[in-house]
């Protein structure tokens, strides 16, 4: 965390939640982001589509951001069951994740498609976040830095700056297992992609670009995580799901 950026809180509702415990969820979020004074963070949730317009309401003027999961590389047109960033702006949003492991893995999006739907994303004014992170398999090789440099540079569209920029560091094998890697380990894999952002973007847009970790964060191991000098907040699955734990997240900040 540094004083040059103000840590972004950020759940991943995956495909979770129904209208009612959607709604139980963000109104007690929004209920907890009134109360709180002064907040020393931004929060963002990211509900399935279905609930967007829904979760948009209940968070109302709370100062709760509202965020998708996914959009189409494409304006508008011929695309069965896809949502573009315009529309995704249409509703509310300010942000979209694009790269999910989870859409690498079960839809084959590569860095290519990723790329294109950031660049789509920005260009229809929303933020987009975009995920990165090696497998196990690549950790054990000794891939990490490769996979995830390589990664970066493969998925960052051309318009990239620090207002339409937010990259999250999900390491496939922390997602959802209860296991992270260690401080250390995250601190240098966050160094790297600042070093990465340097020379696609320059040092001042690096600078100010927010670097979120993702994979297992809990109460428990946030307030650490977050002070570490290159982590700029979280990128949060499970624990976003429990107003109080990702509550309790944000205020680790
Ligand atoms: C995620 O899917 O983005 C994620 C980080 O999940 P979890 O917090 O459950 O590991």
């Amino acid at each position: 965390m540094s004083q040059n950026r103000r840590p972004l809180i950020a759940g991943n509702w995956k495909m979770n939640g129904l209208k009612a415990d959607g709604l139980a969820l963000a109104g007690a979020l929004a209920e907890r982001m009134r109360a709180a004074a002064d907040p020393a963070f931004d929060m963002l949730v990211c509900p399935p589509f279905t609930l967007l317009a829904s979760v948009g309401d209940a968070l109302g003027t709370s100062g709760v951001a509202l965020g998708a999961q996914d959009c189409h590389a494409n304006e508008k047109g011929a695309h069965t069951a896809d949502i573009s960033a315009a529309m995704l702006s249409d509703i509310g949003c300010g942000f979209v994740i694009v790269g999910h492991s989870e859409r690498r893995t079960d839809h084959g999006e590569d860095d290519e498609q990723v790329q294109a739907k950031a660049g789509a994303a920005q260009a229809g004014g929303l933020t987009a976040i975009i995920c990165i992170g090696e497998t196990e398999q690549e950790r054990d090789d000794g891939k990490t830095f490769e996979v995830v440099k390589s990664q970066l540079a493969g998925s960052l569209p051309s318009g990239a700056d620090a207002s339409n920029t937010v990259i999250a560091y999900e390491p496939v094998w922390a997602i959802g297992t209860g296991r992270t890697p260690s401080n250390d380990e995250v601190q240098e894999v966050h160094a790297l992609i600042r070093d990465g952002l340097s020379q696609a973007l320059g040092a001042d847009q690096a600078d100010a670009v927010r670097i979120l970790y993702g994979g297992s964060m809990k109460p428990e191991n946030a307030k650490d995580l977050i002070a570490l000098a290159d982590v700029d907040g979280g990128l949060i699955g499970g624990a976003s799901l429990k107003a109080e734990d990702f509550f309790g997240i944000a205020e680790s900040c």
